[in-house]
């Protein structure tokens, strides 16, 4: 993924990724279900400092069941949903591929909270699945 682009709906944001990606999945939480309006959270994890990002990005945060707090990021003129800062790694930032320019770059290798994942959905049988959150290393 060499110099990635994406941004918001109406524009007002985008971003540039240069670096590479650190994990891809998919997350079935029901938070991330609630932000996305969605099965899913299409998710890329990169290191921060490879995200350079113009435009305002409003941040919700919420606590996950591990008790930490998540910030997910949109634009807050057209809502469009764009990334999330997980507590577990302040050097990461997650991208949701759908804002991608390109967001047929997005290679998943998981699925992950599974066990909240909706019978609406059809998973890839093939991915790793992780019924809550993967080992951390
Ligand atoms: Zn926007
Ligand atoms: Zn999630």
């Amino acid at each position: 993924m060499a110099a990635a682009t994406g941004g918001c709906m109406c524009g007002a944001v985008r971003y540039e990724c240069t670096g590479a990606p650190m994990f891809m999945g998919n997350c079935h939480c029901r938070d991330c279900k609630r932000a996305a309006g969605s099965a899913s959270a299409p998710a890329i994890g990169v290191p921060r400092s490879a995200v350079k990002v113009s435009g305002e990005v409003k941040y919700y945060e919420s606590k996950t069941d591990s008790g930490n707090m998540v910030k997910r990021g949109f634009c807050p003129n057209c809502g469009s949903r764009l990334f999330s800062l997980p507590p577990f790694a302040p050097d990461v930032i997650v991208i949701l591929a759908s804002s991608l320019d390109d967001p047929s770059i997005f290679q998943p290798a998981m699925d992950i909270y599974t066990s909240s994942a909706q019978p609406w959905d059809h998973m890839n049988p093939a991915l790793q699945k992780f019924p809550k959150m993967p080992p951390m290393p």
